[in-house]
């Protein structure tokens, strides 16, 4: 029988930090990279990756149940977890946006709409959770491929 063996070891303790972001296999490479290097978190934190990352959230009323499942998937992990921190990450050309009605947003700017719905979900996550800290990103890359990770503030 085939077996792998990662260099990689089995992390006894738990991670204190949960990421939620895109699914978008254009950006894992990137994002690991900087939850590794620029957040110090080394290979150790609690992932959800779902289309639209921390989006579905706000959706409270155009797909609650959507937005009930993944509020129920993150107390799940902040409270049996014991978690401190939570990184909500958006990205540029996301195909979840692309298919959302127009209307529920207040921008016609991607970039804007999605800043402004990290900040949205953060407001939703604060009142459920006010003892855990929170960090909002967003991804780009240029003509290059070259990514860029940068803080959305407010
Ligand atoms: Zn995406």
């Amino acid at each position: 029988m085939d077996a792998y063996h990662p260099s990689a070891k089995f992390h006894p303790g738990r991670a204190d930090t949960l990421v939620v972001y895109c699914s978008d296999s254009r950006i894992q490479a990137a994002v690991q990279e900087f939850l590794a290097s620029s957040l110090n978190l080394g290979g150790s934190y609690d992932v959800l990756a779902i289309p639209g990352g921390p989006q579905s959230l706000t959706l409270i009323e155009y797909l609650p149940k959507l937005s009930w499942a993944l509020g129920k998937w993150l107390r799940f992990l902040v409270d049996a977890h014991e978690l401190k921190r939570i990184v909500l990450i958006a990205h540029q050309d996301c195909g979840w946006y692309k298919q959302l009605p127009f209307h529920l947003f207040g921008s016609s700017d991607p970039r804007t709409r999605q800043e402004d719905d990290l900040r949205r979900a953060r407001r939703s996550l604060a009142g459920d959770f006010p003892q855990v800290l929170m960090d909002l990103y967003y991804v780009t890359w240029d003509a290059n491929n070259r990514v860029t990770i940068e803080a959305v503030a407010g």
